[in-house]
């Protein structure tokens, strides 16, 4: 069976769980979407917005190649622009992470193999080279990655914020900056730090 199939056949299985335990469940989702959130992230495999345990309906998504947010990108433009406008959502949470090939590519001389890769990525170029100075004080290639990809994620927020669209629609939207750890599947909210949780059994009483 290839992966496709199985998808397939998993989607089967997924949807006669679902409406056993939930028989409304589908016409409801049919009904409507009144998702609250816009979720920016990256392309990335591992990274799906369903690490919150999002459930269909819940999240509107635009995701690309490392997060970003472009003055002149149609696609994302046209994402927000129903964000905002139809679906009114009240929050629009950028999300990167860190061991992303994207911006770890911005760290290494451009691939011959990869023009379009290169193209989008040119504005972590840039915010690399404004940061020099501290991604130099970190010797480990990794750890200086996953700096950039949390200044990635906060200079997205803040194109975001310049946005016409957005600043037309400023007073009802919360724009967040997080970024995923890969290596314990943790989210940490980079411009909302007094959201920090504790260990695992105060994040449980937090979110209970
Ligand atoms: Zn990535």
């Amino acid at each position: 069976m290839t992966y496709p199939q199985r998808m397939l056949v998993e989607n089967l299985a997924w949807s006669d769980e679902i409406s056993t335990r939930d028989p409304a469940y589908f016409q409801r989702l049919a009904n409507d979407q009144r998702p609250n959130v816009l979720w920016i992230g990256c392309s990335d495999s591992r990274v799906p917005e369903a690490v919150t345990r999002a459930m269909p309906g819940e999240i509107f998504v635009h995701r690309n190649i490392a997060n970003l947010v472009g003055e002149h990108d149609d696609s994302l433009a046209s994402v927000l622009e129903y964000a905002l406008v139809v679906l009114r959502v009240q929050h629009i949470i950028v999300c990167g992470h860190h061991c992303c090939g994207g911006v770890q590519a911005a760290l290494r001389p451009p691939a011959a193999a990869l023009p379009n890769v290169n193209r989008r990525i040119e504005p972590i170029r840039r915010l690399a080279a404004l940061h020099t100075t501290e991604l130099r004080l970190l010797e480990d290639f990794d750890e200086r990655a996953d700096r950039l990809a949390e200044l990635n994620v906060l200079a997205q927020v803040q194109t975001l914020h310049a946005l016409p669209l957005i600043q037309d629609a400023r007073r009802a939207v919360q724009i967040h900056g997080w970024i995923f750890s890969m290596h314990d599947g943790r989210l940490k909210a980079l411009t909302d730090p007094q959201w920090a949780l504790g260990d695992t059994a105060d994040a449980h009483e937090a979110a209970g």
